[in-house]
């Protein structure tokens, strides 16, 4: 059996492609991989995704979309993909039980964010610890933050964070950044972030939600606790590529590179959602491009 359109990934990018093909009559399969639902459902409260005047949990979000895809036709496979063909026609998409062929395929396999790896840091996730500054930083009107990282990310976060925090903390592990000088210029003249260097986060520590954090010394091996109500992780991201076995062109950051925000160099293969987006990294641009998957995969199919 040829499918019409195989998707790669049950985020908000894989579920709105699922939900305009399935529309569309396409009948889509989604494959969802081992984090079903995608990087939503590591957050408690969404508060910028439109149509939700009072906010809405992630998990909810997400369960909503996929509901939605589902009542009007997709299927989708609890797999993951460990191989794709995209030269062959069909295209061929092997994952750890099957091998689908497709017409077409939508790739929203979005991205992970990079953690410390500490067990307190999962458990607070959502309940203090965040990996996106953009989405969560509005949530900390009025509280003490740290950041953790040395890189652009970590300096841009830093300062976002200081529009709503009374008090900012960037700790990095190292005793200088990596981020540019004027980064670090900015940062430095900022009355509001206090630099600690040389240091790491031993220990995460509180009871419902954050409450303090147990810094070390990397040279002095000294430990300390420090009161804090929000740590956030800004050591970067990894697109989740690794099936793609080099078949399409990575950036220097392992993301997709696409031409008209969604095409790829092979006809009938679209890209959307965060695995190809380091800049916006939003539910609500990640559903956006995987609306235009969709809509081209329609005009893929219609002409071929
Ligand atoms: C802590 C946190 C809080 C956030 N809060 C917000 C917020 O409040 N508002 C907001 O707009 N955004 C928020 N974001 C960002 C938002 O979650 C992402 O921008 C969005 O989820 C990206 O969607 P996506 O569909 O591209 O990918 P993802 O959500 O990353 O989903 C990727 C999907 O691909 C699947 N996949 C990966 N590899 C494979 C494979 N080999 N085979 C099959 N499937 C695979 C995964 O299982 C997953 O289902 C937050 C992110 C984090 C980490």
């Amino acid at each position: 059996m040829v499918e019409n359109v195989v998707i790669i990934g049950s985020g908000p990018a894989g579920l709105s492609a699922a939900l305009y093909t399935a529309r569309e009559g396409f009948n889509p399969i989604v494959i969802a991989g081992t984090d079903e639902g995608g990087q939503l459902l590591l957050t408690t409260t969404v508060e910028n995704y439109p149509a939700f005047p009072d906010g809405i949990t992630g998990p909810q979000l997400i369960d909503n979309m996929r509901m939605q895809a589902e009542r009007q036709g997709a299927r989708f496979a609890h797999e993951y993909v460990k191989d794709v063909d995209l030269t062959s026609k069909p295209i061929k998409v092997v994952t750890d039980k099957a091998t689908y062929l497709s017409k077409s395929l939508i790739i929203a396999s979005g991205a992970s964010s990079k953690w410390i790896g500490l067990e307190s840091e999962s458990k607070f996730i959502g309940r203090g610890v965040s990996s996106c500054a953009t989405c969560d930083g509005p949530l900390f009107k009025n509280k003490d933050v740290i950041v953790v990282g040395g890189g652009d990310t970590a300096m841009e976060d830093s300062l976002f964070l200081t529009g709503f925090a009374k008090s900012v903390t960037l700790i990095h592990r190292r005793n200088e950044f990596k981020a540019s000088r004027i980064m670090q210029d900015r940062l430095r003249s900022n009355p509001k972030i206090r630099i600690i260097l040389d240091t790491t986060i031993d220990e995460i520590l509180g009871d419902a939600r954050v409450t303090s954090v147990r810094i070390k010394g990397v040279k002095t091996g000294k430990t300390e606790e420090i009161k804090t109500d929000g740590v956030f992780i800004a050591i970067g991201h990894k697109p989740n590529t690794e099936f793609l076995n080099g078949k399409l062109k990575l950036d220097d950051g392992g993301y997709i590179i696409t031409r008209n925000i969604v095409e790829t160099d092979i006809d009938g293969v679209y890209v959307g959602g965060d695995v190809a987006d380091k800049e916006y990294r939003q539910a609500v641009t990640a559903a956006g491009t995987g609306t235009m998957c969709a809509l081209k995969v329609r005009h893929y199919l219609q002409s071929h």
